[in-house]
């Protein structure tokens, strides 16, 4: 099975297409054909300690990589996780919980960017490239830290962060500027997310910067949630999840889950479309948005309208105009000259418009619906007050917005929630909400969140506070290719945590 682009047919190996992170073209790798899964094949993953589950799912996604060299390296991958599964369920009434927030970040990101550098490397050697391996990302606050928590000191690569400065949380900021690693660069941008986002992707099509970068070895290529990398080991969760729900008989032979998953650039619950396509017993995927609601819209109208307001919430991982990973959907349904129209329209225009047949096919499997940051906060309130358990902001409008549609009838299944962060994450939003008294500090909010709840503290927070500011570096949002190029000139003098 081959991969190829969204925006010409250029088609590439799994692995090229992970070492490469975006096509040439701009477009995203997207698979020919999906391998599929029967449900007693499915059902056996029950049995299978988590990375096995994991391998067993991305050997089918990533042909060019062996089971058992999967193997290896997610049983590394996930030994970084706390407790008994990187991936537990929670049961919640008829909803199950999928909690991805055990790893070393305290989100999701890490179920793939602890993944990602091992398929990164293996992927190099099979593609044959010698140079190192420049990760450039752009994170709207989570994405980050996990990819400089899973890339640092990792031989033969480098990885530089860009974050919108003011638009990610104090704790989000404190995880990275505090990364450790000599391959580790953090750099603010005077912009919003979406700003950084595409400051990324040219500076992946810039013949000047991809030339200043070879000159010094360097051959670029990305963590974002658009590298097939970090898509595939998505899967893999909703395979885990569906095989305990099944070998438990919440989900029937036959019978379906609906899953809710809180959106932002539209990769985790791409992930849920393909588990689906490849067999997962999945039936309507429902699309959570915040304020920041132009998925909400798109799914409704068959609109897609960035021009708007961007709003920051509580929920900022999810504060995102441009949804990324939507376009492989698009790619799908459209086919290639379609898609390429549509994005053509999105840059030149800010909007497109999918024609009937396309909106019917999207609506017969994705359900929608967005809270605002009122409606969030009074859903971790209600959630803590009815069922005793404390949801981070993001869980939490997925969380109001099944309860909407659970209202509405439009749900009857079974429900996976996703639950993409820990509440320690955002300790003084979720005390705020919980009418807990805060201190503006979030490290005094996380010891008052874990007074009053008795949820113990995870302790990649509690290393947190103590650890020293080591990334200083502010560009605007038309340096962020001088800035990498000056970082990477000074990366010999990391190290001294004299960072003022
Ligand atoms: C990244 C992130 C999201 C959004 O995920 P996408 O794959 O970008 O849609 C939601 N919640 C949290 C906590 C995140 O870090």
């Amino acid at each position: 099975m081959l991969y190829q682009s969204t925006r010409s047919k250029d088609r590439v190996t799994s692995a090229q297409a992970i070492v490469r992170g975006i096509a040439p073209d701009g477009g995203l790798y997207a698979p020919e054909a999906l391998p599929s899964f029967s449900w007693d094949e499915i059902l056996k993953l029950a049995d299978m300690p988590y990375p096995q589950r994991a391998a067993h799912v991305l050997a089918a996604l990533l042909p060019d990589f062996p089971e058992e060299e999967l193997r290896r390296s997610a049983e590394k991958a996930y030994a970084r996780f706390d407790g008994d599964s990187p991936a537990p369920l929670k049961k919640l009434g008829n909803t199950r919980v999928l909690e991805l927030f055990h790893g070393p970040t305290m989100a999701f990101k890490d179920m793939a960017l602890q993944m990602l550098p091992h398929l990164m490397r293996l992927a190099a050697r099979k593609t044959g490239e010698e140079r190192d391996i420049a990760i450039l990302t752009a994170t709207s606050g989570d994405t980050g830290k996990a990819a400089l928590e899973g890339f640092a000191d990792v031989e033969g690569t480098s990885v530089t962060v860009f974050y919108p400065l003011g638009g990610v949380s104090a704790i989000q900021e404190k995880q990275m500027v505090t990364s450790r690693g000599k391959n580790t660069h953090v750099i603010a941008v005077r912009g919003n997310f979406d700003d950084a986002q595409s400051g990324v992707k040219k500076l992946f099509t810039d013949p000047e910067f991809i030339e200043a970068m070879a000159a010094s070895g360097k051959v670029l290529s990305s963590a974002n949630s658009i590298n097939l990398g970090r898509l595939a080991p998505q899967a893999a969760y909703y395979f885990s999840a569906a095989a305990q729900m099944m070998r438990e008989g919440a989900v029937g032979r036959g019978k379906e889950l609906d899953v809710c998953v809180p959106t932002g650039n539209f990769g985790n619950i791409l992930a849920a479309w393909y588990a689906k396509r490849m067999g997962a017993p999945i039936g309507k995927l429902i699309c959570a948005s915040n304020a920041n609601d132009v998925l909400t819209e798109f799914f409704l109208t068959g609109v897609y309208d960035r021009r708007r307001e961007f709003k920051k919430t509580i929920s900022p991982s999810m504060d995102i105009l441009i949804s990324s990973n939507l376009e492989r959907l698009l790619f799908e349904i459209g086919g290639l000259e379609k898609n390429t129209a549509w994005m053509d329209a999105l840059k030149k225009d800010g909007v497109f418009r999918l024609d009937r047949s396309e909106h019917e096919q999207l609506r017969a499997h994705f359900l929608c619906g967005s809270a605002d940051d009122r409606e969030t906060a009074e859903e971790i309130a209600r959630m803590w007050r009815e069922e005793r358990y404390v949801m981070d902001p993001h869980t939490a409008v997925a969380s109001a917005v099944l309860r909407k549609l659970r209202t509405e009838g439009k749900t009857k299944n079974p429900v996976l929630l996703v639950s993409t962060a820990s509440p320690y994450k955002f300790a003084p939003d979720v005390c705020t909400a919980l009418g807990i008294d805060v201190p503006d500090d979030p490290f005094a909010a996380s010891e008052a969140l874990c007074a009053a709840t008795g949820l113990p503290i995870p302790a990649p927070m509690r290393e947190l506070r103590e650890a020293p500011v080591r990334h200083t570096r502010v560009c605007g949002k038309d340096e962020m290719g001088q800035a990498v190029l000056a970082e990477m000139g000074q990366a010999g003098d990391k190290g001294t945590g004299n960072g003022q």
